[in-house]
Formats: C-alpha cells, sequence, structure tokens
C-alpha cells in the first residue's frame, strides 16, 4: 500500500523549514524516500503500487449533501488548479457521479482547453445572464464522460463583465440545482489566481475548498493566505494538494517534503501528485491525464485524490513532530 496515506495532517507549527532539527529533516527525507512515488511513470513496480490502493471494484461512497460547491483554488497562478480540476472532475464523472465544472477564471478562461472542449462552447454563462441563451445550452457536456458538463462564464480575453460577481454566481449554482435533470453531486469551481475580485466571486458560493501547491515557499505564502480569506468566508472545509512534487529534489534536500508544507500550511491533504511531463502533454492534446492508458504516476494520484475528496477523506495522520520516547530496558533506569 501506498504508504503516504498513513501521513498526517501535523499541527500548524510557526516553523521555519530551517529552523527545524536535522533530526526531523532526516527523518522526513527517510519518510519521503519510502513514501512518495517517482516523477514519471517509468518505475512499473511503483505504478502498481499506488494502482493496488484504488479499489476499482467499488464506487466510492458519497458524503456530505449534493450539491458539494468546492472551489479549486491556490493564490499563485501556474500551480495547477485547472489541471485539478479538470482531472478530478473528470475521475468524479467516471464514477457515475454528475459534475459541473465552471470556469470562474473570467479573462484567461482555459478549462476547456484542458477538456478538449474549445470549440463546442457556443455560449457562456453571459448569455444566459442576458437572456439570449438557456443555461443547459451554456452547459457543454463531455462526450467521453457524459456525467461532466462544462460552464464557462465567459468569452477568453474578455474582462471581468460589469455586475459579474459572487451573487450572480450564486444564481448559477442554484439554478444548476434546480435544473430537471436533477441536482448534480459536484460544482468544481476553477478559481482565478490572486485575491481580488474574481476569487471573491468564485468562493462565494462554495461550501468546500481545495487548495492546490507547489512545494515552494512562494506558493505556499499564498496558499496560506487564500486558506486564512477562506476561513473567513466561513469555509471549513479546507483540504489540500501538494502538486509537482519531485522526490529527487526532495532526497537532495533542494524542495519541501510533502510533510513540510503538512506542517507549514496545517491543512489535511487530500493528495500528492508528482512532477509529470505526461501533464504537459495532454494539457496540449486537451486530452485529461487520467484518460491515459497505461495510467501515469500523476493520472493515479489525481484517481486517488477524487476518490478522497468524493469519501470526505484525508489522509490519515501521524504525530511527525513528536519523537518517539526512549526508553531503557529495564525501566528504573530512566
Ligand atoms: P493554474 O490553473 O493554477 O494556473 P494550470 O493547471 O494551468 O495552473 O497548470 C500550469 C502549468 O503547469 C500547465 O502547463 C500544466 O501542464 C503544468 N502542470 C500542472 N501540474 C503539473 C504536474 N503535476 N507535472 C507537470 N506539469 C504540471
Ligand atoms: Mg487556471
Amino acid at each position: 500500500m501506498w504508504s503516504a496515506q498513513r501521513l498526517h495532517v501535523c499541527t500548524p507549527s510557526s516553523l521555519l523549514p530551517s529552523e527545524r532539527s536535522s533530526f526531523f529533516s532526516e527523518r522526513v527525507a527517510e519518510k519521503n524516500q519510502r513514501t512518495l512515488p517517482s516523477s514519471c511513470g517509468k518505475k512499473v513496480r511503483d505504478v502498481s503500487r499506488v494502482y493496488s490502493v484504488l479499489q476499482w471494484n467499488r464506487k466510492p461512497q458519497y458524503a456530505g449533501k449534493a450539491p458539494r460547491v468546492v472551489v479549486v483554488t491556490s493564490g499563485k497562478g501556474g500551480v495547477g488548479k485547472t489541471t485539478t480540476t479538470a482531472n478530478i472532475g473528470l475521475c468524479l464523472a467516471r464514477h457515475q457521479f454528475k459534475v459541473v465544472a465552471i470556469d470562474a477564471d473570467v479573462g484567461l478562461r482555459n478549462l476547456d482547453l484542458l477538456l478538449g472542449l474549445e470549440n463546442r462552447v457556443n455560449y457562456t454563462a453571459m448569455e444566459v445572464f442576458n437572456g439570449d441563451c438557456r443555461l443547459d445550452q451554456a452547459l457543454v457536456r463531455d462526450k467521453r464522460w457524459t456525467d461532466l458538463e462544462l460552464l464557462c462564464i465567459n468569452k477568453p480575453r474578455y474582462k471581468m463583465p460589469l455586475g459579474f460577481g459572487g451573487k450572480a454566481l450564486v444564481w448559477l449554482v442554484d439554478a444548476l440545482k434546480k435544473r430537471p435533470e436533477g441536482c448534480p453531486d459536484f460544482i468544481l469551481i476553477d478559481c482565478p489566481a490572486g485575491i481580488d475580485a474574481g476569487f471573491i466571486t468564485a468562493i462565494t458560493p462554495a461550501n468546500e475548498a481545495v487548495v492546490v501547491t507547489t512545494p515552494d515557499i512562494t506558493s505556499l505564502r499564498d496558499a496560506d493566505r487564500v486558506t486564512g480569506l477562506l476561513e473567513c468566508d466561513g469555509i471549513r472545509d479546507i483540504k489540500m494538494i501538494v502538486n509537482r512534487v519531485r522526490s529527487d529534489m526532495i532526497k537532495g534536500e533542494d524542495m519541501m517534503s510533502v510533510l513540510d508544507v503538512q506542517e507549514m500550511l496545517g491543512l489535511p491533504l487530500l493528495g500528492v501528485i508528482p512532477e509529470d511531463a505526461e501533464v504537459i502533454r495532454s494539457t496540449n492534446r486537451g486530452y485529461p491525464l487520467v484518460l491515459n492508458k497505461p495510467p501515469t504516476l500523476a493520472g493515479l494520484a489525481f484517481e486517488q485524490a477524487a476518490w478522497r475528496l468524493v469519501e470526505q477523506d484525508s489522509m490519515k495522520a501521524v504525530p511527525v513532530e513528536q519523537t518517539p520516547v526512549k526508553k531503557s530496558f529495564f525501566p528504573f533506569l530512566g
């Protein structure tokens, strides 16, 4: 079994990596050697190890009340929000959950590209607001997995339309709930980078959040800031995905480990996605990574994260900061 599953959300700590004891970093490095998958799909043994964790013979059990409105956010741009939304959305649809993925990155939308649906977006939410089309006309159904639908807010390169804000997105989510086809199980909102109006709009209807971060200090600081803002907005269910993890760099102590990230952000871990050239290839082909056959490690990691999202699970806790108390053979000797 992929033992990263047993890793835990440590208590948030203000310690900087440099301030930690060498004993701690050695333990972390040692643990990562055992837990993290390598960065590409070459190691078949590793793939089968992760593969065995996924229980393909059963559907994950839906936790919570439909629809679960999940915003995928990060603060920093380019860390993998859209990649996460596309791949998790597709995994959920493959498990026959009804999913609507909303691209709330108004000016720079690209979720349609990642899903390979760019040629099929004729109408957007703006046309729905203006009364030029119905909501179901603006929803683009994926032909491969028909439980996935895409909704774009606006045409590419347009600025945030006047009057579009949190209330408008809440209205859209309510309209999705009341569709005659039935309420979706998941509404995934792909959030724009930054913490300005676009971010506020995207988080307004959400009741859960997935914070995507990479293991670097700039991304972590932004993720921390965003987590604070989400909490201020009343979103309590926040999980994180650590993306673009390179085990070779972690071993060389050139990259922060997942445990370091957990410790700094203090968020439950939904998934650890390795750096994988296949992600870039699939982005450019408009063919989400999770559809690749044979599956790559990053694809399997997304699959596992989707599974955890459905079951409202997170990687279990091991208090890594607690050093085991050494007991001598004769207890009275101390
Ligand atoms: P965001 O939506 O946060 O701006 P994207 O999802 O668009 O970020 O990803 C930015 C770039 O990073 C894309 O080119 C994508 O292919 C690449 N990328 C994302 N995740 C990975 C990964 N795990 N390995 C390699 N490249 C990745
Ligand atoms: Mg994006």
